[in-house]
């Protein structure tokens, strides 16, 4: 008669096998991606945004859809805000600043009416995301930030993410980027009771510019500005806007 050892041996090599087998194959599932896993895990809640915030409010201009979708928002807000940084409202960024709400953003960026080769002037870097969403439709963003600190991290964020044609630059906004000059568009996301005349001078004849105007410590109107070829200046009031007040000047 065999020793039980014998048989235990006849028994257990196609078992050892089939648990090596089960084990390889359990690294190897767990080494190659899931069918999902290569895709970014944030897409998902940009697309949603992008449907129920922005799209769900009449923003139609692919261009601004698209570039809405790519920019990691994530990115631009404190690391400990991460997961709000899909909601539907502003987020605070340091130094009592805000990032604006994505359908702020997408709402400003579709009637600056940006095309490829356009040159764009911001005033209020903020967080940088205004420009990033910007600078995947327009040829050049160049951006002014009166808080230093707020200037360099928003350098550092839009360089680390690849974006190259954003310039970023510390001071005061309110002369605008006199060497860049004119530009197709400008952007300001800070409120201001007036059109900066600096700003004015530097758009473009067929140019546009979005700003809040109003009181800067209550509620302001975005205006569309636009200047026709002969240089006149026509407002257009869109919606009510809260935007942190211009500083400086
Ligand atoms: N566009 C930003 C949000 C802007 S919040 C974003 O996408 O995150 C407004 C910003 O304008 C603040 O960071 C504020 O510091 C800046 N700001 C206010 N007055 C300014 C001025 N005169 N020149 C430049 N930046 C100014």
């Amino acid at each position: 008669m065999p020793l039980p050892g014998h048989r235990n041996e006849g028994w257990h090599a196609p078992v050892r096998r089939v648990v090596f087998t089960a084990v390889v194959l359990a690294f190897a599932a767990l080494a190659t991606p899931a069918p999902s896993a290569g895709k970014d895990p944030t897409a998902s809640s940009r697309e949603a945004m992008v449907r129920t915030q922005i799209e769900a409010r009449g923003i139609r201009d692919q261009a601004v859809l698209q570039a809405m979708r790519q920019v990691p928002r994530h990115r631009f807000v404190p690391e400990a805000r991460g997961k709000e940084a899909y909601g539907d409202h502003p987020l605070p960024i340091g130094l009592g600043q805000t990032i604006s709400q994505p359908y702020i953003v997408a709402l400003m960026t579709e009637l600056l009416a940006l095309e490829e080769d356009h040159k764009l002037f911001e005033l209020g870097t903020g967080s940088g995301y205004q420009a990033a969403v910007a600078s995947r439709i327009a040829a050049r963003v160049f951006t002014v930030e009166i808080y230093e600190q707020l200037a360099a991290s928003a350098a550092a964020r839009l360089r680390d993410l690849g974006y190259e044609n954003v310039a970023v630059r510390n001071g005061d906004g309110y002369s605008g980027w006199p060497e860049e000059a004119p530009f197709d568009a400008i952007v300001v996301t800070a409120a201001a009771d007036h059109i900066p005349p600096p700003l004015l001078e530097q758009l473009k004849p067929g140019g546009r510019m979005v700003i809040p105007l109003g009181n800067p410590f209550f509620v302001q109107q975005l205006v569309l500005v636009t200047k026709d070829a002969e240089g006149r200046i026509e407002e257009t009031p869109v919606i009510p806007v809260r935007f942190v007040p211009l500083l400086g000047h």
